[in-house]
């Protein structure tokens, strides 16, 4: 497929289709009862790599003006990402659209024996557990490390310690330094970049498999519930965040599969899940309303969840997740 745009980091023309998710809405604007009667504007969401410089992306760039009109993401559950780094600017980097003109910034403002750091959704965690629901318009790169390393140099940088992190269904913590740094750069650096040559970072054949194991989670996904609906039971949804949104347009979950989701932000209560338009509650509805199945969209946070509601499992109720294959616990 040809695309007619160029890479977010190096300018590259080169770009690979990897997974077409359709025409989206925006993960994160919940609706209220009055936007129920409106269409909403879809976007396309494609998902793409630069062989040049191995970034993975998606092409479309929303307007800022649009994204964050109805922008709901003042999300409580951030607190667990908190570092004591010298310059901490968690999760920016993937969603800011000058990507290059940020990093320019950031070399500027950098003292000669400064480091910052950044962290990262890391795009091989995101491959090969399928992932595909942190796809989404806000968030345009998808890291690897050999990607990070292009573009720092772009901009007189150079990468000092690189660390990988299980948090958000896996990530990279990694610090720069100005390129002429007396600091000297750790084994792990190189030790990744070469782990990620070894699988293939920057060759499409690596994500060649990903849109067909994408397609069957969401077959397994849509049998799994369509058969617990024809049983009779009733299933809820846990997380109204953007990967649920995600997860729920692109397997047409409608109000018939899933009654309701909830959330712990009172913000997005009372509101509904944008494209699906499901009903957003508290999550004590379901204590009060007893679905026999909750699907577990915020996975990321899936053990704190299941603690949460250690009242609701013991009287039956069971969860639902949906990746890197549908399992019931
Ligand atoms: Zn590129």
């Amino acid at each position: 497929m040809e695309l007619n745009m160029r890479c977010r980091s190096c300018d590259g023309q080169r770009l690979g289709l990897i997974l077409s998710l359709g025409r989206m809405p925006l993960a994160n604007s919940y609706l209220t009862s009055e936007q129920l009667s409106r269409p909403e504007r879809l976007y396309p969401l494609d998902f793409v790599l630069c062989p040049d410089c191995t970034l993975v992306q998606i092409t479309e760039t929303v307007p800022p003006e649009i994204l964050f009109r109805e922008h709901l993401h003042f999300s409580s559950d951030s607190d667990a990402r908190r570092t004591h780094a010298p310059t901490a600017a968690d999760n920016v980097l993937a969603h800011v659209a000058d990507l290059n003109g940020f990093v320019r910034g950031v070399a500027l403002r950098l003292m000669d024996e400064g480091v910052v750091q950044f962290e990262v959704p890391y795009v091989k965690d995101l491959i090969d557990h399928v992932e595909f629901d942190t796809i989404h318009h806000e968030h345009l790169c998808y890291f690897s490390l050999t990607a990070l390393d292009r573009l720092s140099h772009r901009h007189g940088l150079r990468l000092l310690d690189v660390e990988r992190l299980p948090i958000h269904g896996g990530s990279l913590r990694v610090q720069f330094v100005r390129a002429a740094s007396h600091q000297r750069t750790r084994e792990s650096v190189p030790t990744l970049l070469r782990e990620e040559t070894a699988w293939g970072v920057g060759r499409q054949e690596f994500y060649d498999s990903f849109a067909r194991r994408v397609e069957q989670l969401r077959a397994r996904l849509c049998l799994l519930l369509t058969d617990l609906r024809r049983k009779g039971k009733r299933i809820a949804a846990y997380g109204a965040a953007a990967k649920g949104s995600t997860l729920l347009n692109f397997c047409s979950l409608s109000r018939n599969t899933i009654e309701f989701v909830v959330d712990r932000n009172p913000h997005k209560q009372g509101r509904y899940m944008p494209g699906v338009r499901i009903p957003i509650l508290a999550p004590d509805q379901l204590l009060a309303q007893m679905p026999d199945y909750t699907l577990l969209l915020t996975w990321n946070f899936g053990d704190e969840i299941l603690a949460q509601q250690a009242a609701y499992r013991q009287r039956g109720g069971k969860f639902i997740t949906p990746v890197p294959e549908p399992t019931i616990a």
